[in-house]
């Protein structure tokens, strides 16, 4: 039930004055489709009405000037504009005005009259003149021009100053809110109240007013940050209270580990203590492990699949793709089914009989573990004892897949994995409803890739390298960037590279691109990693976490179009084995700086989370990296880079809360029961969060 101080808030755009039929469907296109949405615009910039004489008049600038009226010149033809001569003791200048204006115009402003006037000035070929202007008053009405003006976004139809009107009606309909927000937190912030916030937001003085870091905008950014950490923390306090299958570390996994050809790393090791604390716990786990391509997170989950075996259970891994799904296959079914635990592959791709008795092994329990894709979550596939769920690339899912998959057993625990590294920062907003654990060391015994920038001009040294090297046994990626507006001319520009490289270099050269079948796109795939063919040129990242360990080279052209995360997880493609790898990044000349900086720190470095970081820093937003695919939320005050310090302290405060006052029947608890339906952040949604 939404609390009855929020009706103002939630009610139409209509109840809004000066809303009728025809302006709401704009409005809504400018802010969505209630009151509060059209509080919640922010103005972008703000135009200074500077009060001057005309002789001071500076061409472009935003001005406001008295004057008396002098001379109208009415229009011989009707593509002429009606044109106003106006003076002050200074100095001259003629308003213009376009469309049918006619004689009501100088009725208005007969001639001796005195009127205060505000728009753009321009120096013209007609001398000064004033286009339109924005404001035309008695000088007793002068206060109706703002000095400040905050400019909103506008749409066609809608200019932006009755955008900035119906900000400020919508601002009379927002009532005192209950403060939700600690006293004491709030004064040492020197944080206005709610509504003090969203006045001096719609009201801005200056420049700075603008500006993330204003204390009024600090305050919106922490209600909406808070109210999205106490959805989350109450949805892990929630989930944590459901009751789990115990499940206890056993003997199995350790045998396996020691017949591996090597040694966990010891974030392996920690990641693996993590999430057997959790299977033990006998509450839901729901952990992310996050760790670079080939940072070896399969053999962890292996690990956890053989404890749930040992007691009983089963375990699925689902991957985005088949090609995914049948490596990942490789890898477990030799070193599980040694110790007895039969492993299933499911994809798309199996029919008939052969379906029909993996499906079987799994309803009767004789399977243990099942690998497979989509075709994992459909209604004929049931399980005998599913215990754990294992989503790799887990953000390649939708939640609902997600819980289909996990609906199949009851209580059953989930372990999703990440290779896109998420900074620190970010990792609260995107994941706060998950246990995290990060694998920040690489095996040993991996050569670094030796990565280079190359200027656009110098592709043909590139290329006869390339040939070199391919007739020497070698494999390589080479990446076109999904640039231009139009999909189809950047599938263009690959198939163009793809004819031009088979050309110089021969016919193993094949292409893979975001609109082909699946079904052929896993067949080009297939064949690269087979060997088959020695250059896999590709449209985009089409296959983030597929090991082709033979393939030691990686193109990437437009590099600077990238973002450093993205080039990183490319990188991370080759660079698999013992032997030499390089990447080479090629780019258009000239490099801004910060271009220049970002391919750097990719020369610099090898650790995708130190990366992640970096690139936030450099590009100062989670937009920009492209992370609201992967979960960002879409906040609308919080920026989660410039308030990265506020969402740690809603973090803490969050949990502190749900500690206390988990069902928030106190008296702030019912205030921020306001605060979240006034984001939208309640916890029962629970279809927006990653867990
Ligand atoms: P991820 O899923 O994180 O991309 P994988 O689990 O697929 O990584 O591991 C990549 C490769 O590294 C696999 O061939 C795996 O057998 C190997 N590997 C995993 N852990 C180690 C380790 N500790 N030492 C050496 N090789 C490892
Ligand atoms: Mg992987």
């Amino acid at each position: 039930m939404r609390p009855e101080i929020l009706f103002p808030l939630f009610a139409p755009l209509s109840t809004l004055k000066g809303v009728g039929p025809r302006v709401a469907p704009l409005l809504a296109r400018v802010a969505g489709d209630k009151v509060r949405d059209v509080l919640w615009l922010r103005p972008h910039s703000i135009v200074r009405r500077t009060p001057a004489v005309l002789s001071a008049a500076i061409d472009g600038q935003v001005m406001t000037f008295e004057v008396a009226i002098q001379d109208h010149q009415r229009p011989r033809t009707s593509a002429q504009p009606w044109r106003m001569q106006v003076a002050d003791e200074t100095g001259l200048m003629t308003l213009v005005f376009f469309g049918r204006f006619g004689e009501g115009l100088a009725q208005r402003h007969p001639v001796g009259a005195r009127r205060v006037v505000s728009g753009r000035v321009e120096e013209s070929k007609f001398g000064r003149q004033m286009v339109h202007p924005d404001y035309m008053v008695a000088p007793d009405k002068a206060d109706e021009i703002p000095e400040v003006e905050a400019v909103y976004p506008a749409t066609e139809g809608l200019p932006p100053r009755r955008v900035r009107a119906f900000a400020h009606e919508a601002l009379s309909h927002a009532p005192e809110m209950p403060e939700w927000q600690d006293p004491a937190w709030l004064a040492r912030q020197g944080f206005p109240s709610w509504r003090e916030a969203l006045a001096r937001t719609h009201n801005p003085e200056a420049e700075a007013d603008l500006e993330a870091s204003s204390a009024h905008r600090r305050r919106l950014a922490y209600d909406e940050l808070l109210a999205h950490q106490l959805a989350m923390a109450q949805r892990k306090a929630a989930r944590r209270r459901e009751p789990a299958p115990r499940i206890a570390a056993g003997a199995l996994a350790g045998r396996i580990q020691a017949a591996l050809p090597f040694r966990f790393t010891g974030a392996q090791d920690r990641a693996l203590a993590d999430i057997r604390a959790d299977l033990a716990a006998g509450e839901r786990m729901s952990r992310l492990v996050q760790g670079d391509v080939g940072s070896g997170k399969t053999v962890v989950a292996m690990c956890a699949m053989a404890d749930v075996a040992e007691a009983g259970g089963q375990s699925a891994l689902m991957a985005p793709t088949e090609i995914l799904a049948r490596q990942h296959f490789e890898t477990l079914s030799g070193p599980l089914e040694i110790h007895g635990l039969g492993v299933v592959l499911l994809t798309g791709r199996d029919k008939g009989a052969v379906r029909a008795a993996k499906l079987r092994a799994l309803a009767s329990g004789a399977a243990k573990v099942a690998v497979g894709t989509h075709a994992l979550f459909q209604d004929e596939v049931a399980f005998h004892k599913l215990q754990l769920v294992i989503v790799d690339e887990q953000h390649r899912f939708g939640v609902a897949e997600r819980q289909r998959l996990q609906a199949k057993g009851p209580g059953t625990h989930l372990i999703a994995m990440s290779a896109t590294p998420i900074p620190r920062t970010l990792e609260l907003t995107m994941y706060g409803d998950l246990d995290v654990s990060r694998i920040e060391e690489k095996p040993p015994g991996r050569t670094p890739v030796a990565t280079r920038a190359v200027p656009m001009p110098r592709i043909d040294e590139i290329v006869g390298r390339l040939k070199q090297a391919v007739a020497g046994g070698a494999q390589a990626f080479w990446i076109c960037p999904l640039v231009s507006e139009s999909e189809l001319s950047d599938l263009a520009a690959a198939e163009q590279r793809a004819k031009a490289l088979r050309h110089l270099i021969g016919p193993g050269v094949g292409l893979v691109h975001g609109q082909m079948p699946a079904a052929e796109k896993d067949a080009v795939m297939s064949d690269f990693a087979d060997n088959k063919l020695s250059v896999l040129v590709a449209t985009t990242v089409v296959e983030v976490g597929v090991n082709v360990p033979n393939a030691t080279i990686m193109v990437i052209e437009q590099a600077e179009r990238f973002g450093l995360a993205q080039l990183h997880q490319l990188r991370g493609r080759v660079g698999r084995g013992r032997r030499e790898s390089a990447c080479v990044l090629l780019y258009d000349p000239p490099l801004s700086e910060t271009a220049q900086q970002r391919l750097d720190i990719l020369r610099r470095t090898d650790d995708g989370f130190a990366i992640a970081e970096r690139d936030l820093e450099l590009r100062g937003g989670g937009d920009a990296l492209g992370l609201r695919q992967s979960g960002l939320p879409d906040y609308v005050f919080a920026d989660p880079f410039a308030h990265r310090d506020l969402i740690a302290a809603a973090g803490d405060d969050a949990r502190l809360i749900v500690s206390r006052d988990p069902d928030l029947k106190s008296e702030r608890g019912q205030a921020l029961q306001v605060l979240q339906e006034l984001f939208d952040w309640k916890a029962g949604l629970a279809l927006r969060d990653a867990g």
